[in-house]
């Protein structure tokens, strides 16, 4: 076959993997629909690997089948290993990843062209051994494009990991938390320096195409960028920061695919970037935040000069068992459950469902609220709840909800704290001031169920569980729910 042909092969297949891709994204709009989504995209990423592997332009194949081992062996183990919980550190690893590759290979699609050998995936190769000659504007620009783009994405999304893990070490004889914001004086004016220096060796790099030099130095250059956009920000802001990565990963493939010349590289890429922004926009509406606020105000500042944990709660907290909030649901006729980060530590899901089951065949109406920001990751609630099988149409999200929680007789919080902070309503210097809350303050009786009284991920404190109509149900989630199934039962 000539190599007309397998280049029209090829590219038909990139199509058909584009298609896929689309209709997978779209399938994944609804969770009904959403496995096929997922199923239709892990296809055409096949057809695309298959195209790119059978289509010619393969270098080495023992470092493709290498590399690919590797991969393989360290992606099974991190999928065995890794808990639940840290899944959003792993996606967001994965987002660096994803920046790490697009950068090396057009770094070494700009190192072989400068060699004049064989170039890109498309097995097209450059002909001319003048280098100069040989690397046409429109390669080195998406070349500079992805090296910038990429390198920031590694290693912003190492720091949004690191303070996903909430890593914390040791500075000048004082623990210093990631999680927390890393405020550098003067850090507006260096970002803005550092982010000009990167523009001008995007420069040097497209306007000397004889040497890789000014690219590696380019990749440095937006390392410390990466680092300086990303340290500052902390707590409540974490989820717009990793869609954000998200999106740059994207871009950074697509301009990968225009240096390489490859179609569905392109395809791909611009679709990931496109869905990761719109991610991030209806992540900074749910957060009542502007994308320029998350980016660039100095959050965490005020967190130090809000009230402290003992101010709050001194005096005030009322504990509570298995069998008082037995009693509450006597005589409830309407249940709302809360889920927040804690019931994805403790997989409380399916003793979640077990007493929503047992309330219902009670005849109370039991419903769920969803944040859009619970948990660690977009729809963590969701896939959790999905997973044990309750049914869709219980889940409310939180704009729906919201006005109907005071003809709610008992709230069931469990293990959420930031989402149903009202400190969010009521104190402009809080972290999270702005951010819409569920307002589970406003339901008749509202109980509570975590270990303790430590803060949830913005790390303030929470005057819902001080308030008179709140009470404290010490205890793991799913021991609790486990609990609270026997006393109803017994009841
Ligand atoms: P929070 O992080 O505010 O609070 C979680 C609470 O769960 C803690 O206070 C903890 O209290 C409790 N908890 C932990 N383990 C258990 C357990 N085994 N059993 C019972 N309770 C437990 O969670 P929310 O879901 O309310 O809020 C999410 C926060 O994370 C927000 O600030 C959000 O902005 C941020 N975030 C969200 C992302 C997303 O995309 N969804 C991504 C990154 C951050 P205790 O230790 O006392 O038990």
């Amino acid at each position: 076959m000539g190599e007309t042909h397998i280049e029209a092969i090829r590219n038909l297949a990139y199509l058909l993997a584009s298609v896929l891709f689309i209709f997978g994204l779209k399938g994944l709009t609804h969770p009904r629909t959403a496995v096929r989504g997922m199923q239709m995209g892990a296809l055409g990423m096949f057809v695309a690997v298959l195209a790119t592997v059978l289509g010619g332009g393969i270098v080495s194949w023992p470092w493709v089948v290498a590399g690919l081992l590797i991969g393989s062996v360290v992606g099974v183990l991190m999928a065995l290993k890794i808990p639940m919980t840290d899944i959003p550190q792993m996606v967001a690893l994965f987002n660096g990843f994803g920046g790490a590759a697009s950068f090396l290979v057009a770094g070494s699609e700009l190192v072989m062209r400068i060699a004049g050998g064989t170039a890109g995936a498309d097995g097209q190769s450059v002909s001319q051994p003048s280098a100069y000659a040989a690397i046409p504007l429109q390669a080195m620009v998406p070349i500079a494009a992805s090296g910038m783009i990429g390198s920031l994405t590694l290693f912003g999304s190492l720091i949004a990991a690191s303070k996903l893990h909430e890593v914390s070490f040791e500075w000048r004889g004082e623990k210093v938390w990631m999680n927390d914001p890393l405020l550098l004086p003067g850090r507006h004016a260096i970002t803005g320096v550092c982010f000009a220096a990167c523009l001008v060796v995007c420069a040097l790099v497209v306007t000397n195409p004889h040497t890789a030099t000014w690219y590696w130095i380019l990749i440095a250059l937006a390392a410390v960028f990466g680092i300086l956009i990303t340290i500052p920000i902390g707590g409540a802001d974490m989820p717009v920061v990793i869609a954000l990565l998200n999106s740059y990963s994207g871009l950074a493939a697509c301009a990968t695919g225009f240096a390489i010349n490859n179609n569905v590289l392109i395809i791909a890429g611009a679709l990931v970037g496109a869905s990761g922004l719109i991610l991030t926009k209806i992540m900074c509406k749910a957060m009542n935040r502007s994308l320029a606020n998350v980016m660039f105000a100095t959050v965490g500042e005020s967190a130090a000069a809000g009230p402290s944990e003992d101010e709050v709660y001194a005096g005030r907290i009322k504990s509570t068992s298995a069998e008082e909030v037995a009693m509450l649901f006597d005589g409830a006729r309407r249940v709302v459950i809360v889920p927040g980060y804690g019931m994805a530590v403790s997989q409380a899901q399916h003793a979640v469902r077990d007493l929503a089951n047992l309330l219902e065949a009670r005849g109370t109406e039991v419903e769920f609220a969803i944040h859009p920001v619970a948990g660690r990751m977009p729809g963590h609630m969701n896939v959790l709840l999905a997973e044990a099988d309750i049914p869709y149409d219980k889940l409310k999200e939180m704009d729906q909800i919201n006005p109907t929680l005071e003809t709610v007789d008992v709230a069931l919080v469990i293990g959420a704290n930031d989402v149903v902070n009202p400190v969010a309503r009521s104190d402009p210097s809080s972290p999270i001031a702005g951010m819409p809350i569920i307002d589970v303050d406003k339901c008749r009786t509202v109980v509570v169920i975590k270990r303790s009284l430590s803060p949830g991920f913005a790390g303030i404190p929470n005057p819902l569980f001080a308030a008179d109509n709140t009470l404290m149900f010490f205890s793991d989630g799913k021991k609790a729910f486990r609990e609270l199934i026997a006393a109803v039962k017994e009841s």
